[in-house]
C-alpha cells in the first residue's frame, strides 16, 4: 500500500490530523491499537480559558478559542452531530485568596471571568455549599470527546483509511524518501500515540512529561447541566445522559496507571462537602497524559530525521491545543506552510540529535 502519510494513534491528536490531512488532499492510514493508555477515552472536554490560583488567562486561548469552536463545529457537520457547546463554568472559590483573585480578575477589562447572575447565585444556594461568592468564566466549552473519537473512526474505516494494529516500531524502516512499515510505503510517519511514542528512539530525548489522571462518574439527578462547576481542582463535568464527570488529579509520581482508592475517597469527601444533594459514584477510570515540561506541545518534522514527524505533548489541555496544532502540522506537511515556533519540536534540535 502506498500513501502519504501513516497515521500512529487515534486520540485527538490523530484524529484532527487525518481530517485536515484529508482535507488537504493527502492519503492517510491511521492506525491504533484500540487499547492501552489512551488519554482522550477519559477526558472530560473542558475548555476552560484560565488556569492556576491567580486564574491567568492561558497560552493562545482566544485564537485556540476560534479555532476550536470552527473546526469541531466543521467536523460535526461532516458528520452529522454536534461535538462542541458552550458550558460556561460556574466557580465556587474554596478559599477567601481565590475569591480576591478572581474579583481582580472580573474587575480587569479583558478577562473571562465575569459575576454571575440572580438566577445562577438562587440556583448555586440550592445545590451548594459554600462561603465565598461565586463567579462565572464565559466562554468555556464541553466537548463530546468520546463521540467525535467513535465517529471519526467510524469515517475513516469506510473511507478505509483505518487499521486497528499496534505499531511496532522495531518493524519500522526509513527509506530516503519516506518509510516502510510493514507492507505500507509512506512520506511521512506522524506519531500521535501519546505517552507510548516517547519510548521510540528518535523521541526519547525530548523533555516530556507523564501525569496520572482519575475521574469518577457519578450520578447527580438534581442539578443543572448547562453549566461545569468548579471549586478549586474539583471539576464537575456533564457526561453522557444524566451522569456528571468528577476529576481530576495531576500526579507526576505514581505506582500505576489504575485508579486509585486515595482518589476516589478524596472526591467523594469533596463532593460531600461541597453539594447539598445526593450523588453515587458508578464508574472510575484514570489514564496517562502525555507532556512536555514548557507546557507547549511537540509540533512537527524530526530535525535529524525527516521521515518522521509528531503531534503530541498536549498536556491538560489537549482539547483545544490538538485541532489547532493538528491544522498547522497538516498546513506544514501539505504546502509548508509555517508551524508556531514556541510549538515546532524543531525547539528540541539539539536534544533530538542525541541518540
Ligand atoms: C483524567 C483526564 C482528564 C482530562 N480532561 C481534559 C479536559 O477536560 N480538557 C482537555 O483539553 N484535556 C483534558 N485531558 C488531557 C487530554 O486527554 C490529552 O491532552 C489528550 O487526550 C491527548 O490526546 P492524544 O491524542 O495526543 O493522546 P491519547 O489520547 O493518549 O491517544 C493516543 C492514541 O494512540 C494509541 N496508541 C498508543 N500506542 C499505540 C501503538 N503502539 N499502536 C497503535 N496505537 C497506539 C492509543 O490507543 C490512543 O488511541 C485530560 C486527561 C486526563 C487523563
Amino acid at each position: 500500500m502506498n500513501i502519504d502519510f501513516l497515521i500512529i494513534g487515534q486520540g485527538i491528536s490523530g484524529s484532527f490530523l487525518s481530517y485536515f490531512l484529508l482535507e488537504n488532499g493527502a492519503t492517510v492510514l491511521v492506525l491504533d491499537q484500540e487499547s492501552g493508555n489512551r488519554a482522550s477515552h477519559i477526558a472530560s472536554g473542558m475548555i476552560n480559558p484560565v488556569t492556576g490560583r491567580i486564574v491567568a488567562t492561558t497560552w493562545m486561548i482566544r485564537e485556540l478559542l476560534q479555532f476550536s469552536d470552527q473546526a469541531y463545529g466543521q467536523l460535526g457537520s461532516l458528520l452529522n452531530e454536534n461535538f462542541i457547546s458552550e458550558k460556561n463554568i460556574l466557580t465556587i472559590p474554596p478559599t477567601l485568596q481565590m475569591q480576591e483573585a478572581l474579583e481582580k480578575r472580573c474587575r480587569e477589562k479583558n478577562t473571562f471571568i465575569r459575576s454571575i447572575s440572580e438566577n445562577e447565585a438562587s440556583m448555586l444556594q440550592k445545590k451548594f455549599h459554600y462561603h465565598f461568592d461565586p463567579k462565572k468564566i464565559q466562554p468555556s466549552f464541553l466537548i463530546n470527546v468520546q463521540a467525535l473519537l467513535i465517529s471519526w473512526k467510524q469515517y475513516l474505516e469506510k473511507k478505509q483509511c483505518y487499521q486497528k494494529d499496534s505499531f511496532d516500531f522495531n518493524a519500522l524502516t526509513l527509506k530516503k524518501n519516506g518509510i516502510e512499515y510493514k507492507n505500507i510505503y509512506a512520506r511521512k510517519i506522524i506519531f500521535c500515540n501519546g505517552i507510548e511514542t516517547f519510548n521510540y528512539a528518535p523521541w526519547k530525548n525530548l523533555p516530556y512529561t507523564i501525569t496520572k489522571g482519575e475521574a469518577l462518574i457519578v450520578e447527580i439527578p438534581d442539578l443543572e447541566n448547562h453549566y461545569i462547576y468548579k471549586s478549586g481542582s474539583l471539576s464537575i463535568a456533564p457526561w453522557k445522559q444524566h451522569l456528571w464527570w468528577i476529576g481530576s488529579s495531576f500526579e507526576h509520581q505514581f505506582k500505576d496507571a489504575l485508579p486509585s482508592k486515595n482518589f476516589r475517597l478524596s472526591k467523594e469527601m469533596e463532593l460531600n462537602q461541597l453539594l447539598k444533594i445526593p450523588f453515587k459514584v458508578v464508574d472510575h477510570f484514570s489514564s496517562l497524559r502525555p507532556g512536555c515540561i514548557e507546557r507547549k506541545p511537540f509540533i512537527g518534522i524530526h530535525p535529524q530525521s525527516p521521515s518522521l514527524a509528531i503531534l503530541n505533548g498536549m498536556g491538560i489541555k489537549g482539547c483545544s491545543l490538538a485541532p489547532f496544532f493538528a491544522k498547522q502540522l497538516a498546513d506544514h506537511l501539505v504546502h509548508g506552510k509555517s508551524i508556531e515556533p514556541m510549538a515546532d519540536v524543531e525547539r528540541f534540535k539539539k536534544v533530538l540529535r542525541r541518540l
